[in-house]
């Protein structure tokens, strides 16, 4: 086996604009931030990785701006000098001397994965257990705020074949309100498309139990975490003729097996960068699966670094019923990578060739950098 030691590490933040104001019940993006980082190694492998949020940090306790920070202060100085090729065994190093910064630890297990495919000239899918799939279908979310938008999009979606499962950001507004948004959409788009919603933790117990029936009933598939609390979703469960999905109550995989302990949640939402990266993520879905939950492919609306990496292990996974919704970078309106992806046929192409088979455009990274680049060496 070659070894390689981590000579440096640069972190960058690359501010993308979004191709429309996106709103969630936390809060509107006009924009996109990620955090970039290269990990150069002494066999003159770079890895590359990212971590992104959702909003700053409306969604959750860390930003692109804290990613960076954790990793030029805390992580880089730990990292330098130390076997690139162990990466299970860095990560756990880590782990001990940096708690949670679940997003930062992603990028940089990516970026390490990346590295590592490279080295051994072989996909970062296939060193993380082997593809089961080349393509994943791709959902897409409508979150312009307005129904007869959202229904413009969805029929150009449809006509472009983009996308057939649309997901809708809802839990800012009256029960009532929200219910009817819904209720036209699936009117609109009838059995031609899966409506969902995502909630975002907005309602109270009492709010959800009045409102998952009604969604039901017309003609909503998939309700995602519509409450804050593990407790209460679990109480919710099954008695409503619709799946409800855990997402932000999963934080690696002790908190999916308390979920799964209770048969909290239909489906999981799984997520790289909420759970700590890769192999987390991968635990959180053998839990899932060992426990009769089903599976979904979950975004932080990453970029397309974190995006393909989410698409290399959710390929992997045995099943995938609920599919994915890996659209980031189609929300961006600068393409980042030297090949674009290939969104098709209302699916995604899983890359093929070394780590994590995409190549930067670095003249558009360039671009869109914001204040230069931190190098950590010693
Ligand atoms: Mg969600």
């Amino acid at each position: 086996m070659p070894t390689a030691k981590i000579e440096r590490i640069e972190t960058s933040l690359i501010d993308v604009p979004t191709i429309r104001p996106h709103k969630l019940s936390v809060a509107t993006m006009h924009g996109q931030t990620l955090m970039l980082v290269r990990v150069y190694c002494s066999d003159g492998v770079v890895g590359i990785g990212e971590g992104s949020t959702i909003a700053g940090m409306a969604y959750g306790p860390e930003s692109p701006e804290s990613m960076k920070l954790a990793i030029d202060e805390y992580f880089a100085p730990a990292m330098i000098g130390n076997d690139a090729t162990r990466i299970q065994a860095l990560m756990a190093h880590l782990g001990k001397l940096v708690k949670v910064n679940h997003f930062a630890k992603s990028a940089l297990e990516t970026a390490l994965l990346d590295a590592q495919g490279k080295r051994l000239d072989v996909s970062v899918g296939e060193l993380i257990g082997g593809r089961r799939r080349d393509r994943l279908p791709i959902a897409w979310t409508l979150a312009s705020g307005d129904t007869t938008t959202d229904i413009a999009e969805a029929e150009r979606m449809l006509d472009l074949r983009r996308h057939k499962v649309f997901k809708l950001k809802i839990g800012a507004k009256e029960l009532k309100t929200d219910v009817q948004h819904v209720a036209e959409i699936k009117k609109a788009l009838g059995e031609r498309a899966s409506v969902r919603v995502d909630v975002n933790m907005a309602w109270s117990e009492t709010q959800a139990a009045w409102a998952i029936p009604a969604l039901a009933d017309a003609g909503c598939d998939l309700v995602e975490q519509p409450v804050a609390s593990a407790e209460a979703l679990a109480r919710l469960r099954g008695r409503f003729p619709v799946a409800l999905m855990a997402d932000e109550i999963l934080q690696g995989p002790e908190s999916a097996f308390e979920i799964a302990k209770n048969h909290g949640a239909d489906v999981f939402a799984i997520k790289i960068e909420q759970n700590g990266g890769l192999f987390a993520a991968q635990r959180v879905a053998a839990i899932a699966e060992a426990a009769g939950i089903e599976l979904y492919g979950g975004t932080m609306l990453e970029g397309a670094i974190s995006t393909i990496a989410s698409a290399h292990l959710f390929a992997s996974f045995a099943t995938l019923h609920w599919g994915t919704e890996l659209f980031g970078p189609l929300l961006i309106t600068e393409e980042i990578l030297a090949q674009p992806l290939d969104y098709s046929d209302f699916e995604l192409t899983v890359p093929v060739g070394p780590g994590l088979a995409i190549e930067l455009d670095e003249d558009r990274i360039g671009r869109f950098t914001r204040n230069g680049t931190k190098t950590v060496t010693k």
